[in-house]
């Protein structure tokens, strides 16, 4: 994920990066598989900074949280970053060096590494609890049968209150 920025001439500049899935860290059980992701970006120079305006867009299968199919979704989140000479940092500045929003070069070497920006993008762009559907009427909380698929009598038998606190999760 190395952008160049010895690339650009002119200013304000764009650029789509097409970002291979795998070196994609997804951290989530949920995230079955990453499909495509690309990174479309508007730079502009100030000096001797990039500020980088972001938007990240992918397609991902995902885990439903409620009926545990998966199921393809699409994900878009902002990634907005400055990218800046880290040689130029003060020791003031050093305490910002952790932030996520910067990017360093060091030298003359323009080439920065967009891992951690694209790999925080990503994680942001997937949703708290997956949905195959906003109707998914998930798995029965007593036999497990998927209810978007398949029929089950549980209902009509007497509510076992062992069992309410799992139905009131999977109703929410
Ligand atoms: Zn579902
Ligand atoms: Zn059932």
């Amino acid at each position: 994920m190395i952008l160049d920025l010895r690339e650009f001439v002119d200013f304000p500049a764009g650029k789509q990066l097409a970002i291979d899935p795998g070196q994609i860290k997804p951290l989530r059980d949920d995230v079955k598989k990453i499909t495509r992701v690309l990174l479309d970006l508007t730079i502009q120079k100030s000096g001797d900074e990039y500020y980088c305006q972001g938007k990240l867009s992918g397609t991902a299968i995902l885990e439903c949280w409620r009926c545990l199919e998966a199921y393809p979704a699409e994900l878009t989140e902002k990634a907005d970053f400055i990218i800046c000479s880290a040689d130029r940092l003060t020791s003031r500045d050093k305490d910002v060096i952790d932030d996520e929003d910067y990017v360093y070069f060091r030298g003359d070497d323009r080439r920065v590494d967009l891992s951690v920006i694209v790999n925080q993008a990503f994680l942001l762009s997937l949703p708290m609890k997956p949905l195959c559907s906003e109707g998914c009427r998930g798995l029965c909380p007593r036999c497990g049968v998927n209810l978007n698929t398949g029929q089950c009598d549980c209902r009509k038998k007497e509510p076992d209150a062992r069992w309410q606190g799992l139905k009131d999760l999977f109703n929410q």
